[in-house]
């Protein structure tokens, strides 16, 4: 068949649709063009919030209206169960964020309509990747145990569940093999990996800096492999923020100097609310800790407005928090109710209105901020690596520095590489862009 995959929500699922592909592709199917051009089209979706839910339901409804075979794949799927095929009558199959390992066969077999929540079910096949570009995804850890009052990934994910070190790295390895040279490690607690199940067993080397901690242990493995420039991770939390997990950005140039810490709200009532299990304080000692080994140290976040309960008062103090913190970016989301989480009981209490205009006075801090911080960087020059032409202007290319800033440059007349290294002097800024020249 020809397939197409349409993927809504995060880095995750991004990944998950990325091996969704490589194991049609393995099982004889052929990648279309576009939707337009496909037979079989598999909609991967998220249950974060509600629009989002609602945005992948209905992209599945119009593709079923064209007469498309239709699966559907994520986190959307484990939240209906079995009310999906009553929200989509049509559809010929739906498979749960950790079951996606069976499409290949539900396929093969075409005995719809087909469901499979999958649960805890660990993929067999969490190595397939696409042969694709210098840049790769790589999940260490699946599900979530945190259990954050207002979240429903624990519930579609499923508990946590670390893999064998020794399998990360040899998929690292291999990928760069074929010419990867930045990985990006995966979970929704990255840094709980090696927490809930041993992730390093005795048939492992011991760590030769004498690293303890299992996630810190796993940068120091995969900085190890050959052709592996730059190492990211995401997403992160305070409380994994160790002196080892430090030492470790220090030790590993190719650790990048950058670190999604979701903050969520800068008001200790509302966090401890929300279960987020530290203090607006140790929020901010994890930052300075980060700070202090590199004042350029970026520093990204997730905040929520309009929480149950959230005066403004609460706002207030998220508002302080985010300048404190001197956030580098932040993405900022509206309180969305969702069913079975613990908040879900309480009143959703802010008006839309009121959510909005929090969710913009936000944005406004951050464009300053970002301003701001970005504006320190002038006159420095950024490692970065070329990912390709400016989207936004001709003759303009684009990559990121080791904090994972935009960084565009103009080619004049030069042609570069996807992940080739350049260095570029920075000589002006925006909110989320440096703008420099190349130099030798
Ligand atoms: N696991 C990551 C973490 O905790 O750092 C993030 C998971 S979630 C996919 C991404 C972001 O969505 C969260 O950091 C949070 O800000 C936001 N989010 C989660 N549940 C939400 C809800 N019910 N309403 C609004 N935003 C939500
Ligand atoms: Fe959700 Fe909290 Fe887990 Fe992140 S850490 S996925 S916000 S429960």
């Amino acid at each position: 068949m020809r397939f197409h995959i349409h993927t809504y929500g995060c880095q995750m699922n991004v990944r998950d649709s990325e091996a969704v592909e490589a194991l049609l592709v393995a099982a004889g199917h052929e990648k279309a063009c576009g939707e337009a051009d496909a037979d079989l089209v598999v909609v991967n979706s998220c249950t974060v919030r509600q629009k989002a839910e609602e945005k992948a339901v209905g992209k599945a409804g119009n593709l079923i209206a064209a007469g498309k075979v239709v699966g559907l794949m994520g986190c959307a799927v484990k939240r209906m169960g079995e009310d999906v095929f009553r929200r989509l009558p049509r559809l010929d199959f739906a498979v749960g964020p950790r079951a996606y390992g069976l499409i290949p066969r539900i396929v093969e077999e075409g005995r719809y309509p087909r469901l499979e929540l999958g649960d805890d079910m660990v993929p067999e096949c969490l190595a397939a990747h696409v042969e694709s570009g210098w840049q790769a995804y790589v999940t260490v850890l699946l599900g979530c145990d945190n259990r954050c009052s207002y979240c429903i990934v624990p519930d579609v994910r499923g508990h946590e569940y670390s893999r064998p070190a020794r399998e990360v790295v040899a998929e690292v390895s291999a990928l760069a093999g074929r010419g990867v040279r930045e990985v990006c490690l995966l979970g929704q607690s990255v840094l709980r990996y090696g927490v809930r199940n041993a992730a390093w067993d005795e048939r492992d080397a011991p760590s030769p800096g004498g690293y303890a901690e299992a996630f810190p242990r796993l940068l120091e493995a995969v900085a190890a492999i050959p052709g592996i420039e730059r190492i990211r991770f995401t997403s992160a939390h305070p409380g994994g923020c160790t002196d080892e997990l430090v030492r470790a950005y220090r030790e590993f140039p190719q650790v990048c100097r950058h670190l999604h810490l979701p903050v969520q709200s800068g008001s200790d009532r509302i966090l401890a609310g929300m279960g987020r299990r530290y203090t607006r304080a140790e929020y901010l000692a994890a930052v300075a800790k980060l700070r202090a080994f590199d004042p350029e140290f970026s520093v990204t976040t997730d905040v929520i407005v309009g929480y149950p309960g959230e005066t403004e008062r609460d706002f207030e103090d998220t508002r302080s928090l985010m300048e404190e913190a001197g956030f580098d970016n932040a993405f900022v989301f509206k309180y969305s109710p969702r069913p079975g989480t613990r908040s879900a009981a309480l009143p959703d209490d802010v008006p839309t209105a009121e959510k909005e205009r929090r969710d913009q006075v936000l944005l406004a801090d951050q464009e300053a901020r970002g301003l701001r911080r970005n504006g320190e960087l002038v006159g420095t020059v950024r490692e970065v690596l070329a990912e390709g032409p400016s989207k936004r202007v001709a003759g303009r290319w684009s990559g990121r520095d080791s904090g994972n800033r935009i960084v565009v440059w103009d080619v004049g007349g030069k042609s570069y590489a996807p992940g080739e290294k350049v260095m570029v002097k920075v000589l002006e800024v925006h909110p989320q862009v440096l703008v420099g020249v190349p130099v030798a």
